[in-house]
Formats: C-alpha cells, sequence, structure tokens
C-alpha cells in the first residue's frame, strides 16, 4: 500500500532500532503528547522494541480524556431544555459525566445527533431553524480550525440558532504546565496533526526555557522510531532543539490560512484540563464580534464542579505518572464497553491503547 507500508518496512525499523541502541546509554524519559501517537505506540509495540533505558510516557494529548466532566454535565443541562439540538464527535458520547452521559441521555429521548464536522451541525441547524443547534467544541489546534471555519460561516450567512459550547484547547500550555508540576521528562514526541496547523515554533519556548527536546513526529513506526532517534541524539548531546521529524505533513510555519481562521474568531482562555486543573491561557473561547454564538454568553448554565470516581487515576495517566495498568480499575471494573474513566472511553486514550494492544 503505497505511502504506508514503506513507514513499516521491518528492515528500516530493525536498523532505526539498532541506531538508536548504539547511541543511547544514559536513562531517558520521553513523553508523546498525542493519542494518535499514544495508539500507534501500543499497536506496534514500539516500547518492546526499545533498550531498558529508554521510557516512552502518554501525555495529555487525548482530546476526550482532558476535556472536563463539567463540560459534559454542561452538554447534558442543555440536552434537556426545549427545542435544543446537541451535535458532538461520536467519542464524547460516552464519556461519563457526574451522573450520566450523554449516550444515557440520548436514550432516554435528549436530542443528541452524532456528526463528522461542525460544518454538518451548522447545516443542521439551517434545516431547523426552530431549533437551537449547539455543537461541541472539543480537540486541540486540529480541531479547533473547522469549528472557526463553522461560526464565521454562520456569520456571514446570519444563521442565529447555531451555537458553540467549546472546550477546544491549546497544547504547550499543558505541555509547559507538566514539566512546571515536577513531571520528570528528557524530551517531547511532539504531536502530529497539531503541528500541521501551528507549525514548529510554538515549542522552541519549551526546548529554551525547559532544556527539552521537542521533535515533532508521524505516527508510523518508522516514523516514530526515527523521532526517538533524534531526541536520544539530542539529549546524548546535551542539545535541546526543535526539528521535525515529520516533513512530508508539517511545515516550520503550519497552516497559515488556519491560523488567521483561528486569530479571526477565538481568543485563549484560562482552561480546565482533566488530571492538571486550571492552565493560563491553555483554551480557545469566541470573541466578541462571536458572541451571540457563544451558549454560555446567550443561556449560562450553572453545574456543580463534580469529582472523578472513586478509584481512577485517569488525572494521573494524563500527567505520565502512572501506567493504566497501575489503576485498580484497568481492565476490571474499567474497560472499552464499560469506561468508569475518559481514558478508557476513547480511542486515543491510553486506558483503551493498553487494553487493546498491551493488557
Ligand atoms: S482504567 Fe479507567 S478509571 Fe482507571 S485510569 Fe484508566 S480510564 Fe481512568
Amino acid at each position: 500500500m503505497k505511502y504506508i507500508d514503506e513507514y513499516r518496512d521491518n528492515t528500516l525499523v530493525y536498523n532505526l532500532v539498532r541506531r538508536i541502541k548504539k547511541i543511547s546509554k544514559k536513562e531517558i524519559s520521553l513523553m508523546e503528547v498525542c493519542g494518535g501517537h499514544t495508539m500507534s505506540i501500543q499497536k506496534f509495540g514500539i516500547p518492546s522494541l526499545l533498550p531498558e533505558n529508554i521510557r516512552l510516557i502518554s501525555g495529555p494529548g487525548c482530546p476526550v480524556c482532558v476535556t472536563s466532566k463539567k463540560f459534559i454535565d454542561k452538554a447534558i443541562a442543555y440536552s434537556s431544555m426545549k427545542d435544543v439540538v446537541i451535535t458532538t464527535f461520536g467519542d464524547l458520547i460516552r464519556v461519563p459525566g457526574s451522573k450520566s452521559s450523554l449516550e444515557k441521555e440520548k436514550a432516554n429521548g435528549a436530542n443528541i445527533q452524532i456528526v463528522y464536522s461542525p460544518l454538518q451541525a451548522l447545516q443542521i441547524a439551517k434545516d431547523n431553524r426552530n431549533k437551537k443547534i449547539i455543537f461541541l467544541g472539543i480537540g486541540f489546534e486540529t480541531t479547533s480550525p473547522t469549528s472557526a471555519a463553522a461560526i464565521a460561516k454562520g456569520y456571514d450567512e446570519k444563521i442565529n440558532n447555531f451555537f458553540l459550547l467549546s472546550s477546544h484547547k491549546i497544547m504547550p500550555p499543558a505541555m509547559s504546565a507538566l514539566i512546571d508540576e515536577g513531571v520528570k521528562l528528557n524530551g517531547y514526541i511532539c504531536p502530529g496533526h497539531v503541528s500541521t496547523i501551528t507549525g514548529s515554533a510554538i515549542y522552541e519556548p519549551i526546548a529554551k526555557n525547559y532544556n527539552l527536546g521537542c521533535v515533532i513526529s508521524g505516527f508510523e513506526p518508522t516514523d516514530i522510531l526515527q523521532t526517538i532517534l533524534m531526541l536520544v541524539k539530542q539529549f546524548e548531546n546535551n542539545e535541546a532543539k526543535v526539528e521535525i521529524q515529520y516533513k512530508r505533513a508539517v511545515k516550520p510555519e503550519g497552516n497559515v490560512k488556519a491560523k488567521q481562521l483561528l486569530d479571526e474568531v477565538f481568543e485563549l482562555r484560562d482552561d480546565w484540563w482533566r488530571g492538571l486543573g486550571i492552565i493560563t491561557n491553555s483554551g480557545n473561547t469566541l470573541k466578541k464580534k462571536y458572541e451571540a454564538f457563544n451558549i454560555e454568553k446567550v443561556i449560562p448554565v450553572d453545574v456543580t464542579e463534580p469529582e472523578e470516581p472513586k478509584g481512577s487515576v485517569c488525572g494521573e495517566i494524563l500527567k505520565g505518572l502512572k501506567t493504566p495498568k497501575e489503576c485498580k480499575l484497568f481492565g476490571t471494573v474499567c474497560t472499552p464497553s464499560e469506561p468508569i474513566g475518559a481514558c478508557m472511553v476513547s480511542g486515543e486514550g491510553a486506558c483503551q491503547a493498553y487494553f487493546k494492544y498491551n493488557k
């Protein structure tokens, strides 16, 4: 299969592993901050190929996992209102809120529809002018431009029944917050998809201020191994710089048009991350010009601060302080079919990745 097989070629994989083993002398901990990388690393058994001194840690890169319970509770509160339709990506409906989930509310009759893009949600709004259509915007710099595009289009077309409940987040503040919290790392495997939008400069302060190598990686086994090789080389040479391994998709300047759209529609706000709490300037909210699309401004709802389920260590998993197998609920009461925590719900969650490939 063109563009896949060549990145899974066994000879290339073993050559990279040989090179890593040859130059890696010191203990090194590398964190991947992208749920797609977490899945690939487990699926292709990358940890089993590496020497013992190299430790891979999963970070807070799964958008569903870091979304707060409070956000789910708010979405549920809106879903109970008359003439409201909640539109959302599929993974999110299974995430437990404090008392229910969107999936359960849907089964109980709430109007909750799964969509594949915010533009599809906008179309639902155009087709149902007597209803309020709320799109649940989650995810990082990868998904926020599509929400921004839907809002800008809705504004241009004067659509007044389309709204966003935003939990869109920015990745670099979380990467800095982890180090500030004392999580011990020697390098970041930086997210591939996020970086296609942002470019590479956003990681420069992390490399400089924390003396950590940052390499933007693709998702195939040879991509990830080459990224590890680049990070190990930097570490062994006492260097800390930003490099792009995933050059076939990521340009240093990123996607300029998408960044302009983000700047037009969103502004930064402090946001809450599961496991990490409130991080300054880590979330996107709509600018004043687009306030009529911000459901929290149009119809404010108040929900109480929920607690994490007893026995779960989702927060520590997202900080890389524990592995899924260290959670007492893993694989027993918490499974992909009966998830207790968000990291088991999402197809990009560390617990689901471990459950599927490393149980
Ligand atoms: S096993 Fe379940 S409860 Fe435990 S950390 Fe993972 S998702 Fe959270």
